[in-house]
């Protein structure tokens, strides 16, 4: 798979081609990662957001609808104790878009990396300022997600109200100050063609990013695209296959999404090269408040995990140990 005509070809293969296509994408796979699934904690900070994306029922519009939570300090170094205890190696704290939300994570930070050194810390909170990003770099996080969301700029902006120069700006900025860094991609947008799939791979690959994940879009309750019918989890497990093949070494997660419209969907991101899975830690209170595909998503379980790890044929990566203390069994 060289050329862009090639990856079109495959993005749209179904039945016996399309699991040659995935079984090319395990063998990748295995080539350059083994057969590990490295699994992350996720923590939902805030529903708090700036911004006025059409696809999400945390937007700004919603502010008066939604019961709005930020969480404290405290709480979050909590969460990352139950993450670190569960023998989990990857914290992800994951919200809207508020700077708000920065001294908190930055004092809660500070106290995570004191305690875990060792510890890999995403952080997926949207836009901000190079010297916001160097902030939050200086304190103890590591890596950064930040999906593009759509290589088509004007698709992006209709979506998003927001500049995607600026989206791109920011994703620089994040590899500059040396962050591992991750984007991705919404499948199933309307209006988005095949060619600006492509556009958004080779875009992964000019940033040089470590991390890239797609998710098929779920028309959420409450937004201006809720009518509107849910992404082909089909295309998405082939964009994964592509991300696998193309960039064998990357971090790729296997995402709730898949399974929130299909039962097994997030087993056949695996199967379609995925290695990365992420365990909802917050607490249900705040759950219940972070309606990202409305109040009905999917909340991915350790035992949800185990079973689909198995049933794919893979193994949980080992931690490393970041915690000082023994440990049991990663899940
Ligand atoms: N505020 C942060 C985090 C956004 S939520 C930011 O702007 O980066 C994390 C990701 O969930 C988004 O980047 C988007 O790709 C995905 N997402 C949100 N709503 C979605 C929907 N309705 N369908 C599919 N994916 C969605």
């Amino acid at each position: 798979m060289t050329n862009t005509h090639e990856i079109l070809e495959a993005l749209k293969m179904r039945g016996g081609q399309q699991e040659d296509l995935f079984a090319a994408a395990r063998l990748a796979r295995r080539l350059s990662l083994g057969n590990e699934v490295t699994l992350r904690g996720v923590i939902e900070v805030t529903n708090i957001c700036r911004v006025n994306c059409d696809y999400c029922p945390m937007r700004r519009d919603n502010t008066h609808e939604n019961d709005r939570f930020s969480l404290s300090e405290d709480d979050i170094v909590d969460s990352v104790h139950a993450i670190v205890e569960a023998g989990i190696g990857v914290v992800l704290l994951q919200g809207g878009e508020t700077p708000r939300v920065l001294p908190v994570i930055e004092r809660a930070l500070k106290r995570i990396t004191n305690e875990y050194p060792r510890l890999e810390i995403i952080l997926n909170l949207g836009n901000f300022s190079h010297d916001q990003y160097a902030r939050l770099r200086e304190a103890g996080a590591t890596s950064y997600i930040l999906k593009h969301e759509s290589s088509d700029v004007a698709l992006f902006e209709r979506l998003r109200h927001e500049p995607f120069e600026e989206r791109m700006h920011c994703l620089w900025d994040l590899k500059s100050l040396g962050f591992r860094v991750g984007t991705g991609l919404m499948t199933g947008l309307p209006g988005q063609s095949m060619e600006s799939i492509v556009s958004d791979l080779m875009l992964a690959r000019e940033v040089g990013v470590q991390m890239c994940s797609v998710s098929p879009f779920v028309p959420a309750p409450n937004t201006p695209m809720e009518g509107l019918p849910a992404g082909d989890n089909e295309l998405a497990l082939n964009v994964i296959a592509c991300m696998r093949v193309l960039f064998p070494f990357m971090s790729i997660p296997s995402v709730s999404a898949l399974e929130r419209t299909h039962t097994g969907g997030q087993r056949r991101g695996l199967d379609a090269g995925a290695n990365v899975l992420t365990i909802n830690f917050s607490k249900s209170k705040d759950r219940e408040k972070y309606l990202i595909y409305g109040k009905n998503r999917f909340i991915v379980s350790a035992s949800h995990v185990e079973t689909i790890v198995r049933q794919a044929g893979m193994v949980v990566k080992a931690s490393d140990s970041v915690a000082s203390t023994t440990m049991g069994a990663p899940v």
